[in-house]
């Protein structure tokens, strides 16, 4: 019989992929040097109608990290960035490190409430912001570590037009007008930049053991926790990023970059890849399916990592067909399960491969894909990557399943976090023996691909039966008329739970709860079927476009409790 140990994946390997790396020890900020070296003027990104080449970026994040010096930052103190994806996000986290920082991202949606927790549990020293957050963050600012605050507005930035107004934060925040003055402690980006030396700074630093980013994850069952990333596990996880795309060329190929930056997966798999193998990026500031539409055939992209949610937005978008989307070779999805019928779908309107991969914050965050070039399996998250190794825990017997059987992942490998900050029993939690727990419920079958069935804390009991909503979600997405589908579990008082589906339509599409009802029962035993269906407009997402579960969870709570 098979048994977990024997990395029975190793036998589905492309000859072209090691099983081992020999990895570099670097720092992450060591690749914008090499490509500003070996690439000098080769364009680093494009961002609405300009492009800066990679010495360029490379003088820029230098000029910054002489400022930061200026400012009191020293190696190893934090610097949170709160900025969506536009270029001084890439300056900014290459400034910051080359200063010698730990970069903490900050998602620019973050309230209030949420900045003053990271800011305090991290430490901060420096916040790199834009203009219009920075109303929320002065609000903390005081109660918090912060001695610096450094004001960044698109219009007033380099090489863009003074007049342009900025696509991402202009819609959801109309009517804020931020005025500033600018003192001692608010300083504007441009202003620092332009006083910086393009110098490089000494530092010493162990890419083993020291810290690059702080990556606040979780949150759902109390305050978010930062996960202690090294160099090592993030250059790590861009080397293996490479093995994978073994066809990618350097210097050669265009990558989308509508994966934010301030999450791990578009700051892994999109930028430190494309400064690694000096790609060109594609600078997409929010998912707007149009304007992604128009920029692949424009700049003929041959990379388009995303989540399931930017590939289905692509395909119902109704100028979909009207593009040429041949340049695409690969697309990796990640951070939710793709539906079969999106992967499917995906393919025959695009020119590439577009597999599903999986991973955490606290693995870097890659650990397991399908093959882009090679074997895959529909519907499974694929193969742990080279030196990286997983097995799962029996949720029966608390001893390593038997293929096929179902417990709870557990990953080792050199992208494995060092821990949680300033957390050392959450950090002991979350480890058994040096095995990662992630929480996550899948199996392993008898050639060593894995599945996932769901997170361990979205399972559905009803009546005794396990049920996972991934399941029934997958056969919701069968239907023609279905956009988008989650399920969750609310009480029943013969079941104690029972299954409710949020479903969101495709344009135009009409179905009623009797015709669903009918599709899911020839896929579905009947205690799985779901007893309410809620029709919405749209669903919550996170800003890599997961759907937020725990919000449609909360929200049946509070209608409960009215
Ligand atoms: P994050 O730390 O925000 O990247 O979230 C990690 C979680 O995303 C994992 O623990 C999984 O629950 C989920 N996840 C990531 N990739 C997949 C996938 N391909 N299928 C299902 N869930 C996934």
């Amino acid at each position: 019989m098979t048994t977990l140990t024997q990395k029975p994946w190793l036998e589905s390997y492309p000859q072209e992929i090691p099983h081992s790396i020999q990895y570099e020890e670097k720092t992450l900020q060591s690749y914008l040097k090499r490509a500003a070296d070996e690439f000098p003027d080769k364009v680093a990104f494009h961002f609405m109608g300009k492009e800066m080449a990679n010495k360029a970026v490379y003088e820029e994040a230098l000029k910054l990290a002489n400022e930061l010096r200026t400012l009191g930052v020293e190696q190893g103190d934090r610097v949170a960035i709160m900025l969506a994806n536009t270029p001084q996000a890439v300056i900014s986290y290459y400034g910051a490190l080359l200063a010698g920082a730990v970069v903490v991202q900050t998602n620019p949606l973050y309230v209030e409430r949420e900045i003053e927790h990271q800011m305090i549990d991290s430490g901060a020293k420096v916040m790199i912001c834009l203009d219009l957050v920075y109303p929320r963050v002065a609000k903390v600012k005081d109660r918090t570590p912060l001695t610096h605050i450094i004001v960044t507005g698109i219009k007033d930035y380099l090489p863009f037009p003074k007049n342009m107004v900025y696509p991402f934060i202009q819609k959801k925040n109309t009517g804020i007008k931020v005025d500033l003055t600018y003192s001692d402690t608010l300083l504007s980006f441009t202003s620092l930049i332009d006083k910086g030396k393009a110098e490089e700074i000494e530092l010493s630093i162990d890419p083993k053991q020291d810290l690059a980013l702080l990556q606040y994850t979780g949150g759902t069952t109390g305050p978010a926790k930062g996960v202690m990333l090294t160099h090592y596990n993030l250059t790590v996880n861009t080397q293996q990023c490479e093995e994978w795309m073994y066809k990618m060329n350097p210097g050669e190929e265009v990558v989308m970059a509508a994966l934010p930056f301030f999450h791990v997966y578009g700051m892994t798999t999109v930028m430190n890849l494309a400064v690694r193998m000096a790609f060109k990026m594609i600078i997409m500031p929010k998912f707007d399916p149009k304007a992604i539409l128009k920029s692949i055939e424009k700049h003929k992209a041959t990379l388009y990592p995303g989540a399931p949610t930017m590939y289905i937005g692509l395909l119902n978008h109704p100028d979909m067909k009207k593009h040429d989307l041949s340049s695409i070779k690969a697309c990796i999805s990640g951070s939710a399960p793709l539906p079969v019928e999106v992967q499917t779908k995906f393919e025959e309107l695009s020119g590439g491969s577009l597999v599903e991969g999986y991973g955490l914050t606290e693995t870097s965050p890659v650990a397991i894909a399908n093959f882009i070039w090679g074997r895959r399996k529909q519907g499974s998250i694929g193969v742990p990557w080279p030196d990286t190794d997983v097995k799962v825990l029996s949720a029966e017997t608390g001893e390593d399943a038997r293929p096929n059987e179902v417990g709870e992942l557990m990953i080792k490998g050199p992208q494995v976090m060092k821990g949680y900050w300033n957390q050392p029993e959450a950090t002991q939690a979350s480890f058994r023996e040096d095995w990662f727990l992630t929480g996550d419920m899948g199996y392993m079958d008898e050639e060593g691909f894995f599945y996932i069935v769901d997170r361990k804390k979205d399972m559905i009991i009803a009546g005794g039966f396990n049920i996972y909503p991934r399941e029934v979600e997958e056969v919701l997405y069968e239907h023609e008329a279905i956009q988008e589908a989650c399920v969750i579990g609310v009480p029943d008082p013969y079941r104690g739970e029972t299954v409710k589906a949020f479903i969101v339509l495709k344009e135009g599409a009409q179905v009623s709860e009797e015709d669903l009802d009918e599709h899911c029962r020839q896929e579905l035993a009947s205690f799985k079927l779901p007893k309410y269906y809620e029709f919405r407009d749209e669903l919550p997402k996170t800003m890599v476009g997961k759907i937020l579960r725990r919000v449609l969870v909360e929200e049946e709570k509070e209608k409960r409790n009215n």
